[in-house]
């Protein structure tokens, strides 16, 4: 069977590379957990069959969109999708040339402030928001570039009432050891209609989808050398 995340509460840490905005993700035990709706978890999206695990929140997802992979700059995105009430930003203060870094202290901030273009964090801070269309909300730090979350905020589907107030958070910037906490991975595929051909079949078929016959060509190469 398939290992799965914690059933006790427990956390996930991340930030962007430089540090000056970072995340925590406090996971209640499960029964506090919200439950993906099953029009949501379809058999052509499921990467893994589900369980009471993780066919609950958060949600590990890879990303085939255009704007996830242009935005950010990669081929395939990945996102932890989770309830706002969960997510802690700690923001490092704007420094001046002229200001030392001890004389400021990195303060909290709940999900909502952070997420919100309209306040004055952006001045105060190194977030950055920018809208990739009119309802996609995306923050990014100002002074190393990560792209940190995504955040919809339009009218909302049946799917989207359904699982209540959540965001994206970039599941690269999660710190090694959280990513690789037993029983993380993507349970889902968002528009693979949408991705880039090579990489659906990479991520469907695996090595052969990519190599096709060659595949096999590379693994017996492989055994060869081991055997010289
Ligand atoms: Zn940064």
């Amino acid at each position: 069977m398939a290992k799965t995340l914690p059933k006790t509460p427990f956390q996930l840490n991340g930030g962007c590379f430089c540090s000056a905005i970072r995340y925590t993700i406090s996971v209640p035990e499960l029964s506090e957990r919200k439950e993906i709706p099953k029009f949501g978890a379809t058999p052509d999206r499921l990467l893994t069959p589900l369980n009471e695990v993780n066919e609950r929140m958060p949600i590990v997802t890879l990303d085939h969109c255009n704007s996830c992979r242009r935005v950010p700059g990669v081929i395939l995105d990945s996102w932890v999708i989770c309830p706002l009430s969960w997510v802690e930003f700690t923001l490092q203060p704007r420094i001046s040339s002229l200001e030392s870094p001890d004389e400021k202290e990195p303060f909290k901030v709940e999900a909502l402030a952070y997420l919100k273009e309209a306040t004055s964090l952006p001045e105060r801070t190194y977030i950055i928001h920018f809208k990739s269309s009119e309802c996609s909300n995306r923050t990014f730090c100002g002074k190393c570039g990560t792209h940190l979350t995504f955040w919809f905020d339009g009218p909302k589907s049946p799917l989207r009432q359904a699982l209540g107030d959540f965001f994206d958070i970039a599941t690269g910037t999660l710190d090694k050891e959280s990513v690789e906490i037993e029983g993380f991975g993507p349970i889902m595929q968002m528009w693979a209609d949408n991705g880039i051909n090579w990489v659906t079949k990479l991520v469907n078929e695996g090595k052969k989808g990519l190599l096709g016959d060659e595949a096999d060509n590379l693994s017996q190469l492989k055994e060869e050398e081991v055997k010289k």
